[in-house]
């Protein structure tokens, strides 16, 4: 009979087979592959160190534990990432929320306390059309996409998440002249794809999530024409508020001043890095 794996030496063999394969934070990427097949939360694990494991739960924890070992997200091995408080889908389809569009959540909620109809274009999982339809207690949230896969990720979490909200779905690319809502917005919200192709070309841990979700193959071109989709889809007075590339965020900001937006603002993340416009349709 093989000697019984207790639980405290599963997790010290499983953070040495990922600190061998080169994986960042290898202890606390062990914790979260146990804490989700065990079904325990991270703390626990600690009370039940001598809990011996069973033959089903080493095989997955093997299985999961070779997959992290190749370098794949542990949000697409569990199958969800907290955001703003709440545990949504993501699936290899869809961008892994990022904790600095949790940032320009809170920009956002220092800007309104209350919208009718908020439009995410771009919206992937749909986490910040979710996050500010609930916070902001909307009637109405249009999510826009045009990847149909991401889009009914997005549905699953919406239909978990909403109850008073109305949501429309409309696979589509935003960038077009000839894309419309049956109503106007009160809040227009997008994470657009905005990385550099050389940049993303020389991240290769970018190359696990979906390449229409982070590259923007023509920055210019495809946010001139995000702002004229905003201000075409806001009503007057409505807020358009973008996450944006860092390093072009200025730019950015001329091309919704162009565009006929006022009070236009570069808000900066934690990190000091100039990363979200908010402005006004006039
Ligand atoms: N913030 C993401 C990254 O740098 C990019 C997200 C996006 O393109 N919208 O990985």
């Amino acid at each position: 009979m093989s000697p019984v794996l207790t639980l405290l030496e599963a997790l010290k063999k499983a953070e040495r087979y990922l600190a061998d394969h080169a994986i960042a934070s290898p202890r606390l990427e062990a914790q979260l592959l146990f804490s989700h097949v065990l079904g325990l939360s991270r703390v626990a694990l600690f009370t039940q160190y001598d809990r011996p494991l069973s033959g089903a739960e080493i095989r997955e924890l093997r299985e999961k534990l070779q997959t992290k070992a190749k370098g794949v997200p542990t949000a697409y091995i569990l199958g969800y990432r907290e955001f703003y408080g709440r545990r949504f889908r993501v699936t290899p389809d869809v961008l892994i929320p990022r904790p600095e569009t949790e940032e320009l959540v809170a920009h956002i909620l220092n800007r309104l306390q209350h919208a009718r109809h908020i439009a995410d274009a771009g919206a992937g999982s749909g986490v910040l059309g979710i996050t500010l339809a609930l916070e902001l207690k909307a009637a109405r949230l249009s999510l826009i996409d045009i990847s149909g896969a991401a889009l009914s990720v997005a549905r699953e979490n919406a239909q978990s998440f909403l109850r008073e909200t109305g949501c429309a779905y409309y696979q589509a690319d935003f960038c077009r002249a000839d894309f419309s809502l049956p109503e106007k917005a009160d809040l227009f919200v997008s994470n657009p794809p905005y990385v550099e192709p050389a940049e993303y070309a020389t991240t290769p841990s970018l190359h696990f999530e979906p390449r229409c979700a982070l590259v923007a193959e023509d920055f210019a071109a495809e946010h001139k024409a995000l702002i004229q989709t905003a201000f075409r889809l806001l009503a007057p007075g409505g807020l358009f508020a973008l996450e944006t590339h860092p390093q072009k965020s200025h730019e950015a900001k001329s091309w919704l001043e162009q565009a006929g937006f006022s009070q236009v603002r570069v808000e900066k993340d934690l990190a000091g890095r100039p990363h979200f416009i908010l402005a006004v349709r006039g």
